[in-house]
């Protein structure tokens, strides 16, 4: 099965020259494993240079995205980067609602729900990202948070929309801090996700990923989930030794 790995580059790397090469590292990993679909987020700042170096490659399984999107398409909007834009500056996808840009902020779910739109709207693929804000231990779900995260931020979608669209299901408890959810949680929270999407007409349209600590050695585990469609990566999507072996797995393993 072709599975999708989206690196979150958050705020790295530092330098535009570590930028290229990391992102050449990546190419070669695109390469090598034509079975994986990559995608990859950095910082704004760099969009333009590696969509410059991705025209060169001609690679069909990767891809860049951006990691936020304004909620509205141009104006006075003082820092923002609006859906045209980064649809024009050849990104496919991006990411809405991480829970470090929902915490910096201080997003609500009616405007996650804006920003969605206008990333539909612009022609972008979203990858709605969800997952328990105020969860105390790592073994409660909070369900009602989950529902409300999905159905507001799913409101309003256009009724004709039928574009690839992901849901990611990242538990702020694990994001960065080499915990991970259990292969358990994960299968149960994936299928109550799939519930709340089918009161939407939306269970077939919507990939289910997990994000939060996939790393080398937690892929191992992870890569037998049967109900997730891909991952969504932060630390381990900055050091080629990791990734490589998270592909390695991810395609000999699925
Ligand atoms: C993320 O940034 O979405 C993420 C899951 O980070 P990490 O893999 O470092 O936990």
């Amino acid at each position: 099965m072709l599975k999708k790995l989206f690196f979150n580059w958050k705020m790295n790397p530092v330098s535009l020259q570590e930028t290229r090469n990391l992102f050449s590292q990546v190419i070669l990993a695109a390469n090598n494993q034509p079975t994986v679909d990559l995608v990859v987020f950095p910082p704004y700042v760099y969009l333009s240079e590696l969509s410059q170096q991705l025209q060169t490659t001609r690679l069909a399984n990767l891809s860049i995205g951006a990691q936020d999107i304004a909620s509205q398409a141009f104006g006075a909007y003082t820092s923002q980067i609006s859906g045209p834009m980064l649809k024009d500056f050849g990104c496919q996808y991006v990411l809405i609602g991480h829970s470090e840009t929902r915490e910096a902020y201080k997003l609500s779910n009616q405007q996650i729900n804006q920003k969605l739109l206008q990333s539909l709207e612009s022609g972008l693929i979203p990858i709605l990202c969800v997952g328990h804000q105020t969860d105390k231990t790592i073994t409660e779900i909070n369900y009602p948070e989950l529902a409300e995260q999905v159905t507001v931020a799913l409101q309003n979608l256009p009724t004709e929309f039928k574009t690839e669209f992901y849901l990611a299901y990242e538990p702020v408890w694990a994001i960065g801090t080499g915990k991970t959810a259990t292969n358990q949680i994960i299968e149960e929270v994936s299928q109550f996700l799939k519930q709340e999407l089918a009161k939407l007409s939306l269970a077939n349209q919507v990939g289910i990923l997990y994000g939060g600590s996939v790393d080398d050695v937690s892929i191992q585990e992870l890569v037998k989930l049967r109900q997730v469609d891909g991952f969504l990566i932060g630390g381990a999507s900055l050091k080629p030794e990791k990734f490589n072996k998270i592909i390695e797995i991810v395609t000999t393993q699925t």
